[in-house]
């Protein structure tokens, strides 16, 4: 067979004269209401005029010196301008470093110098920042911004592409050169990068696009509420373009009533994104059928969930009271993300209560991945789907190594075989479904993004009045998780508003715990550590003071 290489230009051709017209639409911010909120446009275009402009971009970015090989970053929420940088950068040979918005800035430059990007593409609202990248991120040149009025020593993004031409001469690439770098959060020590090459983002476009995975194709319109910094927006924005699906982006517009007025208004018919969003989305459509008002959502036939485990309550009332099917997947940043689905094994109704139970689970591998689990001690655990072991994932889109950091402890060998340790501790039934228990990470994730509560507990134990202290995840209404702060007194216990303050100005705001509770004692291990998983049970049922985070 012809050696062909998988790299994203196969996009372009598709996007070109396959599905030209199908639609891409945008919420932006058209500027802000008496209450100082941002309102929105909504920007319309097509696939084709993203391909043409992507070529464009390409050809900006090579006047400014981007060679093969060079890494530029975005730092931006989901729209038409970061679906051209998605397209346009890897293909020109470049590295798209997708940057999270919800970093604190110290970690943003961090990342930013790791990955020794020359060029940045960001959104006109993250300009505050540009001045602590210029004095700290040396390799840093360009900065290039997704607005016509943008300040001196910028580029504005429609002017710089504007004066080139539609087309662009995409270079031979080699399918395992890399396209995509996104970090992922550290139990301990700085961000990992994870580097996807364009082999591995072109196979996992083909996966996710398979009925029994996303089942995305060219009838679809695709809302991915989940970020595009986020893994690949889990791979959905790849997948339309390979298949030509329409796309509908919210932007800085995710609470529930602009997402399901997209819904409606774009008859989306797929969205994904975490439990945070959907039960928002759920909340919002309750509220319209209550009101006598409820939306037309019936084009939707297919919702993602993931990023943490999908309560069987959300999936069955998304269905129950809204007819929507919602199917969870569990992945990492590590996975590209796509690894298992939960889809209904044939023959049960995916609507009954064994089928909804299955629906609450991770379920099955997609094709060419393989999990194992391993015990305390490094050996198999059979998959009789009662035994609990850490869980291991392995295939030609799962990473290798870490980009920089090479083959860290977070891989290990099995039957001859490297696999990644995931961190997640599962069970696996007989019939492949991966049930997801426990979480051996150190991280509290709150409404889909990483928390380090490693970083938490050093912050809070440079306070004066704090001896020891220890942050665990708890179950949150809202937020999915959110830090409970537990800490042994030195002298006369700070009070919470005293520690909450001081937190302040040493991380990132949403990271301060909700609560903290003074205590004589914790749980130490036979290794001198804090048992965190028998905290983290012993407050599972913590009610948070005033309902915690809003
Ligand atoms: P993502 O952006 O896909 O959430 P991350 O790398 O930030 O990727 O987080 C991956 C981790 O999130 C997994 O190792 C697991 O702990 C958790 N996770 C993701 N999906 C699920 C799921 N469906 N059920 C349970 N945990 C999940």
């Amino acid at each position: 067979m012809m050696d062909v290489q998988l790299t994203t230009q196969a996009l372009l051709p598709r996007c070109l004269t396959l599905f030209p017209e199908r639609p891409v639409t945008s919420l932006m911010v058209a500027g802000k209401n008496e209450a100082g909120q941002p309102t929105a446009s909504r920007h319309r275009t097509t696939l084709g005029q993203v391909a043409r402009r992507s070529a464009q971009l390409a050809g900006a970015l090579q006047q400014l010196g981007v060679q093969p090989g060079d890494r530029v970053a975005t730092l931006a929420v989901n729209s038409f301008y970061h679906l051209e940088a998605y397209l346009g950068i890897p293909s020109m040979g470049a590295v798209i470093h997708t940057l999270n918005i919800r970093l604190p800035i110290e970690q943003l430059v961090w990342i930013l110098n790791d990955s020794g990007a020359k060029v940045l593409l960001l959104d006109s609202m993250f300009l505050p920042l540009l001045p602590a990248f210029r004095a700290q991120c040396p390799e840093l040149k360009e900065v290039i911004v997704f607005s016509a009025q943008v300040p001196e020593g910028t580029h504005g993004y429609d002017d710089l592409i504007s004066s080139q031409p539609e087309t662009y001469a995409w270079p031979e690439l080699d399918e395992k050169s890399g396209a995509m770098l996104c970090y992922t959060s550290g139990t301990t020590g700085n961000p990992k990068g994870v580097l996807y090459t364009h082999r591995s983002l072109m196979l996992h476009a083909l996966a996710s696009g398979h009925p029994d995975a996303f089942g995305i194709g060219q009838y679809d319109v695709v809302l991915p509420i989940v970020p595009m910094f986020h893994a690949n927006a889990w791979g959905t924005v790849h997948t339309a373009l390979l298949y030509g699906a329409g796309l509908a982006f919210t932007g800085v517009f995710n609470d529930g009533p602009s997402v399901a007025r997209t819904l409606q208004d774009e008859k989306a018919t797929m969205c994904a994104g975490v439990v945070t969003v959907m039960l928002a989305l759920l909340e919002e459509l309750d509220r319209a059928a209550a009101a006598g008002q409820p939306y037309d959502v019936s084009a939707l036939n297919k919702i993602g969930c993931g990023g943490t485990a999908v309560p069987e309550v959300l999936i069955r009332a998304l269905y129950e009271r809204h007819g929507l099917q919602m199917m969870q997947a569990w992945g990492m940043t590590e996975t590209s993300p796509l690894a298992t689905c939960s889809n209904v094994p044939a023959g049960i109704d995916p609507v009954s209560d064994e089928g909804f139970a299955h629906r609450s689970k991770q379920g099955r591998v997609v094709p060419f991945i393989e999990v194992a689990l391993l015990d305390d001690h490094g050996q198999p655990v059979t998959h009789d789907g009662a035994t609990m072991g850490r869980l291991l994932v392995r295939g030609p889109w799962i990473a290798g190594e870490y980009y920089k950091r090479g083959v860290t402890s977070d891989f290990v060998e099995l039957d001859g075989k490297k696999w990644l340790d995931t961190g997640d501790i599962a069970t696996i039934s007989a019939s492949g479904e991966v049930w997801v228990q426990d979480r051996a990470k150190d991280l509290v994730k709150s409404g889909g993004e990483w928390i380090s509560s490693a970083e938490v507990e050093n912050a809070l134990m440079a306070h004066p009045g704090v001896s020891a202290a220890v942050v665990v995840a708890v179950p949150h209404p809202k937020w999915t998780e959110r830090p409970l702060a537990l800490f042994i007194p030195h002298g006369d216990a700070p009070s919470p508003a005293e520690l909450r303050e001081y937190l302040k100005g040493h991380i990132a705001k949403w990271w301060i715990p909700d609560d903290f509770l003074a205590v004589s004692e914790l749980p130490i291990g036979a290794t001198g550590k804090f048992l965190k998983r028998e905290i983290r049970e012993q407050y599972k049922n913590h009610v948070w003071t005033d309902g915690g985070m809003k």
